[in-house]
């Protein structure tokens, strides 16, 4: 009944939407907002470690539409917390230390990761459970980044079933999404600058308490206004396909 108060609160959040699931599949996207946090200041500190404040456009609306997508399919939820706060006060994919500089950010912080440490805890003992977390990226329009730190996000029986041609980016790449490393080179190295960040390191299969975790850094073609749907159709009927197990 606690746990029930507890997120019931966490669902009024005007700063982060928290869906609980019904489905082990956690979905994040923690750039993608826009909103400014009551009394906290800008992130300026430029010597924290990787500090960036840019917009990770519409990969909160991919996000979404991806969860109402699955809800569609399988008449289930997944699990959803999406930032509506900018990064420009707080990053949610860094850690505590890092990603704000002030009391208020850390609270907003500290909200995002109970919410993925819930959804995380309550998928794990689930067969097929999957962190996806959702960027955006400007360096490539048609191509979608695959990032989990080299392999060590997800557990090595699972490539079959999530980054190999017969899994979910193999269905994904069927239906027209480029992804890179392609499901054909799955052991290829990830470009560096996205690997994947400290969501799909601290969710992932080779921490504690992890679950197989795969990022996503979708270039703008896959994510525009008259594209986002679709895309959200295509993800959502590959990890109905490929990675649910039920
Ligand atoms: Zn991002």
């Amino acid at each position: 009944m606690l746990q029930l108060a507890a997120l019931l609160l966490l669902n009024d959040d005007p700063l982060i939407v928290i869906q609980k699931g019904e489905l082990p599949i956690v979905i994040s996207a923690p750039h993608g907002g826009r909103l400014s946090i009551p009394d906290c200041p800008l992130r300026t500190n430029k010597s924290l470690p990787q500090f960036v404040t840019v917009l990770d456009t519409n990969s909160d609306k991919l996000a979404e539409e991806t969860a109402k997508e699955l809800e569609k399919l399988t008449g289930k939820k997944p699990w959803l917390i999406v930032a509506k706060f900018s990064r420009k006060y707080v990053d949610a994919n860094r850690p505590l230390e890092h990603g704000t500089e002030s009391d208020s950010g850390k609270a907003v912080h500290r909200r995002y990761h109970d919410a993925l440490r819930q959804a995380v805890d309550a998928s794990r003992s689930e067969p097929g459970a999957l962190l996806l977390d959702f960027h955006s990226q400007g360096n490539t329009k048609d191509l979608i980044f695959r990032g989990t730190a080299n392999l060590r996000s997800l557990k090595r029986d699972s490539l079959r079933d999530l980054i190999e041609p017969t899994g979910f980016l193999g269905e994904l790449e069927r239906a027209g999404l480029k992804f890179q490393p392609k499901a054909e080179n799955a052991e290829e190295k990830e470009h560096p600058s996205f690997d994947g960040g400290w969501i799909t390191r601290t969710y992932g299969a080779s921490s504690e308490r992890g679950i197989n975790a795969l990022q996503i850094e979708v270039g703008a073609d896959y994510r525009s206004k008259a594209t986002v749907t679709d895309t959200a159709q295509k993800i959502a009927q590959a990890l109905k396909n490929r990675v649910l197990k039920n």
